[in-house]
């Protein structure tokens, strides 16, 4: 599933492109990607509308139209934003000066949606702001009973996290998945703070990880999965200590760790 780095790399990838353009038809292959929508509503609405910008919150994209509307945007598992169709087509965006946006979703997770104005989305914090501070982090973890690493992937708890980055910050920083949030020290916390911010920003850096489906809007792959330290890595050492690193089911995702350095 696209995390933070993968929508942050395709929305950086689009604003050059699509912003200032007019959206002049929408097509509707699959109206199963609409949520909120019909397709007659949404072929009626568009056209006409100029992109002005594109803000990212957690895995969403948020198109700011000129009539105060937003095109809101998730990709769910396997969804795509491309300037070339793939086999996955779903909805297509024709713009001016000859662009085409195509929203590509092979098993139908994703969602276009339209908004009359800016979307109460209900997220928790952005963690790569500077309003995410360790402390701020440790007051909200208090409240928390449940194990770190599901507390980590609650986009109301915090936005944009998910089932790879939240296995990978929790190995930097040492730490069991299992443990209950608010148990976690506050030296643990900062460490974990910490672990957060770098391994975000280093997967954004990689242009994302490509462990299955992502690819950025050009059809790239991102280059991130191959410095993933802890996931994906079961039976193979650890990389800290060499000891066999495991694998669990947490709420239903795999979840890699190494059973010496993460307690
Ligand atoms: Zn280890």
């Amino acid at each position: 599933m696209p995390e933070l780095p993968e929508v942050e790399t395709i929305r950086q990838d689009l604003l050059p492109v699509v912003k200032g353009r007019v959206i002049q038809r929408v097509e509707v292959v699959d109206a199963r990607s609409l949520k909120g929508i019909s397709a007659k509503e949404i072929k009626k609405e568009l056209p006409g509308e100029k992109i002005l910008d594109i803000e990212r919150r957690a895995k969403y994209l948020l198109f700011k139209l000129a009539s105060g509307k937003f095109l809101v945007i998730h990709l769910g598992m396997t969804g795509r934003l491309l300037f070339s169709p793939d086999d996955w087509v779903r909805v297509i965006f024709y713009l001016s000066k000859k662009k085409v946006l195509y929203f590509s979703d092979a098993r139908l997770f994703g969602k276009v949606r339209l908004y009359p104005h800016y979307p109460n989305l209900r997220l928790g914090p952005e963690p790569l702001s500077p309003e995410f501070t360790a402390e701020s982090f440790y007051q909200l973890l208090q409240k928390r009973k449940a194990a770190i690493k599901l507390v980590l992937l609650d986009q109301k708890f915090l936005a944009g996290i998910g089932n790879i980055y939240a296995q990978e910050a929790l190995f930097r920083a040492g730490i069991h998945p299992k443990r209950p949030a608010k148990n976690l020290t506050k030296e643990e916390v900062r460490k974990l703070h910490k672990a957060i911010k770098e391994v975000l920003s280093e997967a954004l850096g990689y242009r994302g990880t490509s462990d299955s489906w992502y690819v950025d809007a050009r059809g790239k792959k991102g280059a991130f999965q191959f410095r993933l330290r802890v996931y994906g890595r079961e039976g193979e050492p650890c990389l800290k200590c060499k000891t066999k690193i495991r694998r669990m089911v947490m709420g239903n995702r795999g979840t890699y760790y190494c059973p010496k350095c993460q307690v």
